[in-house]
Formats: C-alpha cells, sequence, structure tokens
C-alpha cells in the first residue's frame, strides 16, 4: 500500500528535476550530449523487452509512442528557427501527444501480435507518418491551414517555454479526461498523466534539446519503474483479493524476527457458500473478507495463503496481544452484513432493473471464519509454528468454528457456527 503510494505521487516531485539541472545540462561535453541523445532510446529497448516478458503491453506502446515524440523533438531542433514548418510540426505534435496517450490508456491490454495490436500500431504511426509527409513535402500548405486559425490560439511564449495557448488548452482537457480512469488503472493513470506532462515540457523548449532529451529520459525511465513495480505485483500480491500472496509471506518468513506469532486463518463452510451463492459470490466474500483483515490491529500482516486460508504474521508481539486483534477481526468479519444478488434473477432487463432499486430483492449473509494462533517458541522454525497454528485452527473448527485457538485450550463440547448461510444451507 505504502508503495503504491509512493509510487502514485513521486512523479510530481520528479517531473521538475530536468529543469533544475539546465544549467549543469547545458555545459556537458559535446561526447556527453551525444550519449544524453541516445540513452532514451536505449532505456526504450528495455522498456520493450520488459514490458513484452512481463506482458505490459500497454508499456510498450507508451515507449515506442514516446520514442517517436522524442524522434520529432530532435528532428525538429535541427531545424532553423525561422523554418515556419518547424513551429507547425510543433504545434501539431503537441495536439496528437495526449490525444494518443489517452486512448492507450482507454484500450485495453492486448497482445502485441494480435490485430489488435496491429490496429495499435497504426493509430501510433499514422499521426506521425502523415505528420511527417505533409512537413516535408507541403510544409506551405500545413502553415497556411495554420494560419486560417486564430493567433490567440497559436501563439503563446512564457518564460522561455514556447507552447500555443491551443496545445496548453488542448492538452490540459485531455489530462483531465485521462483522470478519469484513474480509479480502474491507478498506476497507469499517474504515469500517462506524467508522462504527457514530461513530453509537453520537452515540446515547449524546441531550442534546447537537452531539455527535450532528458524528459524523454525521464519519462522512459518512469515506465522502467512502472514495469518494475508490475513485476513485483505479480510476484507478491494475489490477484483476487490484492494482498500480498504466498511468496511473500515466505519472503517474511526468512527472517521473522526473534519473537512472533503466526495466525492461521479460515472460512467456515466456504464450499457450501459457494455452492449455494457461485463462484462470483464466493470471489467477492474472499476480498470482503481480506479487506476486513487487512485493518488488524497489533502491526500483524496479513497474506492470502491460498484458497480460503489466510495468515496474519505479528512480528515482536506476544500471544496475548495477538490475540485481542485477532478476536476483533473474527467478529468484525461476522458482523460484516454481506449484500447477496437474488439468485433468481429476471431475465428482463426492466424488471431485473426494477428488482435491483428494491432493497428488499436483495438480502445480506454473515460469513464467519475459524482462527488457530500460536506464538514461537525457541529453537522452532516457522514451518514448525505455521503448523502448530494449523493445528489450532482444526481445534477451532472441531469447537464449532468462528472462534480463535491457540491448541492450549482443553477440548470444549462442539457448537454450531454462527454463520447464517450454513445453518439455511444445512
Ligand atoms: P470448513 O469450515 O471446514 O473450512 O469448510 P470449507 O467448506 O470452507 O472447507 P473446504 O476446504 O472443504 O472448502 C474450501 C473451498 O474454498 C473449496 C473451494 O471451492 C473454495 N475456494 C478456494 N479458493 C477459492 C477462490 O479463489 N474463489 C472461490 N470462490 N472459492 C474458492
Ligand atoms: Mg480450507
Ligand atoms: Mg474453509
Amino acid at each position: 500500500m505504502l508503495l503504491r503510494f509512493i509510487f502514485l505521487i513521486l512523479p510530481l516531485f520528479i517531473l521538475p528535476v530536468p529543469l533544475l539541472l539546465e544549467p549543469w545540462l547545458t555545459a556537458l561535453g559535446d561526447a556527453e550530449k551525444m550519449l544524453a541523445g541516445t540513452l532514451p532510446a536505449l532505456l526504450a529497448v528495455v522498456v520493450v523487452l520488459l514490458g513484452l516478458g512481463l506482458k505490459h503491453y500497454r508499456a510498450v506502446w507508451l515507449s515506442l509512442h514516446l520514442l517517436l515524440v522524442g524522434s520529432v523533438l530532435q528532428l525538429l531542433a535541427a531545424q532553423p528557427d525561422e523554418n515556419p514548418a518547424r513551429y507547425t510540426a510543433l504545434l501539431l505534435a503537441s495536439a496528437s501527444l495526449p490525444l494518443l496517450q489517452l486512448l492507450l490508456l482507454m484500450l485495453p491490454e492486448r497482445h502485441l501480435l494480435s490485430r489488435y495490436g496491429l490496429r495499435r500500431l497504426i493509430l501510433l504511426f499514422g499521426p506521425y507518418a502523415t505528420l511527417l509527409l505533409l512537413w516535408h513535402y507541403a510544409p506551405l500548405m500545413l502553415t497556411e491551414w495554420l494560419f486560417t486559425l486564430p493567433p490567440s490560439l497559436l501563439e503563446y511564449t512564457f518564460a522561455g517555454f514556447t507552447l500555443s495557448h491551443g496545445a496548453l488548452a488542448w492538452n490540459a482537457l485531455l489530462v483531465f479526461l485521462c483522470l478519469g480512469f484513474v480509479k480502474y488503472r491507478p498506476v497507469d493513470t499517474v504515469i500517462t498523466i506524467a508522462l504527457t506532462v514530461a513530453m509537453l515540457i520537452g515540446l515547449s523548449r524546441p531550442d534546447t534539446p537537452l531539455i527535450g532529451n532528458s524528459y524523454h529520459l525521464l519519462a522512459q525511465l518512469m515506465l522502467v519503474g512502472t514495469l518494475i513495480h508490475h513485476g513485483y505485483s505479480m510476484a507478491f500480491l494475489d490477484t483476487l483479493t490484492g494482498v500480498p500472496g504466498r511468496r511473500a509471506l515466505e519472503h517474511l518468513l526468512h527472517s521473522p524476527g526473534r519473537r512472533y506469532v503466526v495466525a492461521m486463518l479460515d472460512i467456515d463452510h466456504f464450499k457450501q457458500f459457494n455452492d449455494r451463492y457461485g463462484h462470483d459470490t464466493g470471489d467477492q466474500v474472499l476480498r470482503m473478507v481480506a479487506t476486513q483483515l487487512s485493518s488488524v490491529k497489533a502491526g500483524g500482516r496479513l497474506f492470502r495463503y491460498g484458497g480460503e486460508e489466510f495468515t496474519i504474521v505479528f512480528r515482536g508481539k506476544q500471544e496475548g496481544e495477538a490475540l485481542l486483534a485477532l478476536e476483533q477481526v473474527r467478529e468484525r468479519v461476522a458482523n460484516y452484513p454481506l449484500a447477496i444478488r437474488d439468485q433468481g434473477r429476471p431475465k428482463d432487463d426492466t424488471a431485473g432493473r426494477q428488482k435491483r432499486h428494491n432493497k428488499e430483492a436483495r438480502k445480506t449473509v454473515n460469513v464467519t471464519i475459524s482462527i488457530g494462533a500460536c506464538e514461537n517458541e525457541p529453537g522452532e522454525t516457522p514451518e514448525q509454528v505455521i503448523k502448530r497454528a494449523d493445528k489450532a485452527l482444526y481445534l477451532a473448527k472441531e469447537q464449532g468454528r468462528n472462534c480463535v485457538r491457540t491448541g492450549r485450550e482443553r477440548p470444549r463440547s462442539r457448537r454450531r457456527s454462527r454463520s447464517d448461510f450454513a445453518r439455511e444451507a444445512g
């Protein structure tokens, strides 16, 4: 969670860096300048290879797009100032940049070599190829067309930045539209916006190609960061619930510290729940349980152990403190009213909508969890502690479910679980 937060706000802080480094950049020697010119392209190769390996095709497309904009930038910088087509091309590039970035953010992830991939390739290269052809063969036509637009839309130079009012407004609008995706793809959205702003700053400084290059480099670096984040999530986070998975637990248990408590948690009668309400509702329950468990107190760290089982590790804590926190989450899960969609859904859409609006048509159920917990003993390996916690969990199941056991309790008479769906099913 913290990692994601840092990742989301980091672009805000690194965006001004190339501008702050401008005096240092301009003082670089020719050899260094040439190296700085080729570095973004080298990084783009890294992004494309990493993106293909991790199957994050959006990063591949974004990287290729940046490479294209970066090439346009270099081409423009090499032109004499007085060439009117230079400003025209700059304007068009700053107009197509945010539009294509937004389209790449909107389109769903698809394999590069599918027919969707081919369409995306045309979408990317098409506008730039047309732009370059026009710029090369009919520069005057473009410029004449531009002069038919209101001058106030085209001109804007402020503190050394050359960017038209029109381009600024257009970019602001499309960045605003990008924000609509923040709920669905937070990391990709933030990165798309940061890349757009970075390349726009680069485009607005056509006379200092090193600034453009630095922003291109920064943008490709951000993509490398995105891919590292994506690789981390794939390796350590559970896709269904978003909480750390088994691999992350194993990593933590390599060095759990001198004293720790391990708790194994299992949803009660989950098979019956799936059978009764369907696998999708079962998944919804798993997500709800994960959300409730992740707020566990006493510094407990939650992991999805597998299936409908979770593990919580309390490092540096004693059993008593951990048990208190576990009792709290057990109760929180048991008291959470889960809204279940009525199974007998009408086929007719209107009737369905009416039924969804009618609160009585939706019923709520409660699920319960059983917990086995124990503190490590001197000389015990983490695997042995997990085994003991597992035995305690079986004891909790034996003794009626919806309870916490440490394995030291004396056997009690069996009591029924309070989960109401199980009662109904039974
Ligand atoms: P008990 O109270 O003894 O734990 O009974 P149970 O039915 O929960 O135990 P059991 O281990 O027999 O069933 C576990 C079920 O969890 C079986 C499987 O269908 C379900 N399950 C495991 N992983 C998932 C998942 O990712 N999604 C869904 N919907 N169900 C899952
Ligand atoms: Mg189980
Ligand atoms: Mg179970």
